[in-house]
C-alpha cells in the first residue's frame, strides 16, 4: 500500500523543486485528485498532471487549503 499525503482538491502546495518557467515558482495548486494528481503552477498557470507515485516524491509540503481555484501569479 502506497503512503498517500493528506492532500485535498483546492490545496496549495509547496513542491521540491520549483517549476521551470520563468516565474520560477514552487508553489502549486491541486485541481483534481484522483488515480493522478493535477496540478497548476500559480507562478504561470501550466496545469500538468503527475501520477501519486511522482507527487508524492515531489511534494515538500501542503502550505494552505483553498475554497476554490486561485488566481495565478498571487504566488
Ligand atoms: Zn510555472
Amino acid at each position: 500500500m502506497v503512503e498517500i499525503p493528506d492532500i485535498a482538491l483546492f490545496d496549495v502546495v509547496m513542491m521540491k523543486k520549483e517549476h521551470p518557467c520563468s516565474k520560477r515558482s514552487r508553489y502549486f495548486q491541486i485541481m483534481r485528485v484522483g488515480a493522478d494528481i493535477k496540478i497548476k503552477c500559480l507562478g504561470c498557470g501550466k496545469v500538468m498532471m503527475l501520477s501519486r507515485d511522482t507527487f508524492n516524491h515531489k511534494l515538500k509540503k501542503v502550505v494552505s487549503h483553498s475554497e476554490k481555484e486561485v488566481p495565478t501569479g498571487t504566488v
